[in-house]
Order: C-alpha cells, then sequence, then structure tokens
C-alpha cells in the first residue's frame, strides 16, 4: 500500500473534486469565476439593501443556468449533478442567488416542462431559460405552510376560464416575476396554473423587515377574481403529486447549495484565524480554534460527499424523495452548525457584513425551514425507515 506524500489542500481535503468529469469541474469553475467577479463584490451592500439584482438574471441565462437540468427548450439539459454543482457554487456567493436558480428552473420551469402543453412549453420555457421571463412558485400561503394541502386559494370555472381567488405567502422571486406557477384547489383537486403577473386581479406585496435571505425578493401574491383561460392550468398533473415533485427538484439543489454555504464560512474562518493574533500569535495557533476548524472542515467533506452521491443516484435514476430529504435535512443543519461555529472563529468581525459568514448564517435559518422545514423532513424519514405516518 502506497501513501501520496506532500501537502493535503486545506480547501478540498477529501479531494472530492477529482470525482468529477472534466465537464463538470468546467462548470464548477465557470460558475465559481461568475460568482467571484459578479455576486461576491456587492453581495454585502445588496444584503444590507434588501435588494437582489434582477439583472443577474439574463447573465445566469446566458451560462444556461436557468432550467439547466431540463432538456430542450432552451434548457442546457445538464445532468442531474452538474445541477447541483452549480448550485454550490451560487450558494457559495449568496443563497439569494441560489434560491433564484433553484425558484426559476426547478419550481417555475419544471412543471411547465413536467406537465404542460406544448404550446404552454413554447411560449415560456426558452424566454425563462434565457432568464428574459422570471418566474415564482406559489403554494405556501398565510395559514397554510407545512401542511399545503391545506391551501384555501381556488380556481372555479366559469365558461371556459378559471376565476382564481386567494393570496400565497413567502414567495421567492413573487414581486419581480412575470409568470407565477399557483397551486389552487378546484373541483377536480389541487392544480396548477399559468399566471402571468400582468393578469388583471394579480398583485403582490413584498415582505420587507427580513434579517434572512436579504438579496432574494420574497413577497405575497393576492389574486382578486383573477380571470384565466381555459389554457392558464397545467393539463398533466392534478393533486398534491404536482407541487410536491417540484419540491423535490428543488430540495435535490437546495443540498448541495448548503455545501456552498457551508464552505464558505469554512473558508472564511479558515483565513481568518492564520490572520488574526491574540496573545502573540494567529489564533489558528489555539487548539481550541482548530478543534473548531477541524469539525467545519469535516463537516463540509461529508456534506460534499452526501450530496454527490445523491447526485449521481439521480443520474442514475435510483434517487427515491425519502433520499432528497435525508440530504436536505442533513446538509442544512451541517451548514447552520458550521456557520456559527465559523461565527464565533471571527469574533466580532464576525458579526459584520464585511465577511461572510453572518450572511450565511442568517441566509441558512430560511433554509432550513423553506422547502419542507427540518421536522418536516424528519418526519418523511421516519416513515421511510419505520412505516409509520407521524405527520398528524
Ligand atoms: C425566504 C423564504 C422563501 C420562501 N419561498 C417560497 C416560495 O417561493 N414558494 C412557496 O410556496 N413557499 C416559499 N416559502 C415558504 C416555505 O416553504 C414555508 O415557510 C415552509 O413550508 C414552512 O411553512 P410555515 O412557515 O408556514 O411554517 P409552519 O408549517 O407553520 O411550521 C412552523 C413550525 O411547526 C413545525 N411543524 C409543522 N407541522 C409539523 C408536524 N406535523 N410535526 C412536527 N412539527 C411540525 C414546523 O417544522 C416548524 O418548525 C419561503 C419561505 C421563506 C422563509
Amino acid at each position: 500500500m502506497t501513501v501520496k506524500p506532500g501537502p493535503i489542500d486545506a480547501l478540498d481535503f477529501l479531494e472530492i473534486g477529482s470525482q468529477l468529469s472534466d465537464e463538470e469541474r468546467l462548470l464548477r469553475d465557470t460558475v465559481r469565476q461568475f460568482v467571484e467577479d459578479k455576486i461576491l463584490p456587492d453581495v454585502g451592500d445588496w444584503y444590507d439593501q434588501g435588494y437582489f439584482p434582477k439583472e443577474l438574471a439574463k447573465e445566469m441565462g446566458a451560462m444556461g443556468l436557468l432550467g439547466m437540468h431540463l432538456e430542450g427548450y432552451g434548457c442546457a439539459g445538464t445532468s442531474a449533478t452538474a445541477y447541483g454543482l452549480a448550485s454550490i457554487e451560487l450558494e457559495a456567493g449568496d443563497t439569494g442567488a441560489r434560491s433564484f436558480v433553484s425558484v426559476q428552473g426547478s419550481l417555475a420551469m419544471y412543471p411547465i416542462w413536467e406537465f404542460g402543453s406544448e404550446e404552454q412549453k413554447q411560449q415560456w420555457l426558452p424566454a425563462m431559460a434565457a432568464g428574459e421571463k422570471i418566474g415564482c412558485f406559489g403554494l405556501t400561503e398565510p395559514d397554510s405552510g407545512s401542511d399545503a394541502a391545506s391551501m384555501r386559494t381556488s380556481a372555479k370555472r366559469d365558461g371556459s376560464d378559471w376565476i382564481l381567488n386567494g393570496s400565497k405567502m413567502w414567495i421567492t422571486n413573487g414581486g419581480i416575476a412575470d409568470v407565477a406557477v399557483v397551486w389552487a384547489r378546484t373541483d377536480e383537486g389541487i392544480r396548477g396554473f399559468i399566471v402571468p403577473t400582468d393578469t388583471p386581479g394579480f398583485s403582490t406585496n413584498d415582505i420587507h423587515k427580513k434579517v434572512s435571505l436579504r438579496a432574494s425578493v420574497t413577497s405575497e401574491l393576492v389574486f382578486d377574481n383573477v380571470r384565466l383561460p381555459a389554457d392558464a392550468v397545467l393539463p398533466n398533473v392534478v393533486g398534491m403529486k404536482g407541487p410536491l415533485s417540484c419540491l423535490n427538484e428543488a430540495r435535490f439543489g437546495i443540498l448541495f447549495g448548503a455545501v456552498g454555504a457551508a464552505r464558505a464560512c469554512y473558508e472564511s474562518a479558515l483565513s481568518y484565524s492564520k490572520e488574526r493574533r491574540q496573545f502573540d500569535q494567529p489564533i489558528a495557533s489555539f487548539q481550541l480554534t482548530q478543534d473548531k476548524l477541524v469539525e467545519m472542515m469535516i463537516s463540509v467533506n461529508r456534506s460534499a460527499l452526501i450530496a454527490m452521491h445523491l447526485g449521481r443516484m439521480k443520474d442514475a435514476g435510483t434517487i427515491r424523495p425519502a433520499h432528497i430529504s435525508f440530504g436536505k435535512k442533513e446538509n442544512v443543519r451541517a451548514a447552520l452548525a458550521v456557520a456559527r461555529s465559523a461565527r464565533s472563529v471571527l469574533g466580532a468581525n464576525g458579526i459584520t457584513l464585511e465577511y461572510p459568514v453572518i450572511r450565511h448564517m442568517t441566509n441558512l435559518e430560511s433554509v432550513y425551514t423553506y422547502e419542507g422545514t427540518n421536522e418536516v423532513h424528519t418526519l418523511i424519514l421516519g416513515q421511510a425507515i419505520t412505516g409509520i405516518n407521524a405527520f398528524s
């Protein structure tokens, strides 16, 4: 048995990068460069101001990042793993950027691609893939969160038209969207509707005073007798299977994205600890600091391995929803723990937006809750291993 000599790469300890194909490595590096050039220089200010630069959409579209794992209609048609790798890099920049891409591709484009008519696909997907049209996904309501099936928003037939009434809450991209995919109760069950946001009776109110995901638009959607033509409904799905399959797609991106947020926090703490001196030595020389750094490094590598494994499973067609819950729950809670530990390494500097750590830490609180809360994923996993539904 031979053991390789020489120093180890602290930023890719288990050499997970070596498992990537040339194409995957190129994609990773391209997105990483985009994040370094276009997101990291300004994201602290965007966060401070509560602003998402929607002009990034077209640049992301030009790079093939929007609906990237979908085939045809102007989409890049990459592997699921490639989509995951892009999510890591985007979220290493900011969860807001990754959320934008997740919502556009997995929550707004995916249902049109999977459940839409050919006309709906032709009308929306190429423009959304290019970032010319922005989409959002309306499932959550003020009184209907984890129990999404309890939604009250309704669509009733009026001749061949539909009349949509109700509201949706916490909708990412809501205030900047050109089109909303809205899930509503009908006489036939839950159905999905494609709602152009300039339809009379449709309005939005952005949610302010957020202290998490500040570089992202989060809104309420209001439907006041919104009249939609017969062909606004997604023809090929009825029931909660529709929104839940979208959530599976998005959660898959999140379990990768969390690795990026954790990695950014670890890297920030590692570099800070080597520069910052107290008691005449770098704080990295203290055993207590090294313990924190090592735990962070192990956690980031473990999460990356989980993500890569699940990515390969998705590409092989063997992944199940509970596998995605495993990754979402474990990688998000691990990232939060890394962020909190990194924050302590940075001391007082750790609470400012001069460093990325507290931004990631507060962002991850949203990630812990959206796309199925940590508890919801525990219940999914509990049901998967016991066969017993403990939801209600
Ligand atoms: C920044 C942000 C962006 C979002 N973007 C979108 C979006 O684009 N589209 C969209 O539709 N939604 C979006 N959401 C909403 C998100 O999906 C919901 O917040 C999430 O589903 C949880 O719902 P809730 O907040 O109403 O919490 P609740 O469901 O009220 O849960 C509150 C607490 O109770 C726990 N709980 C609930 N049920 C159970 C149970 N059976 N057993 C044990 N514990 C339970 C939860 O785990 C949680 O801890 C977003 C949320 C945020 C914060």
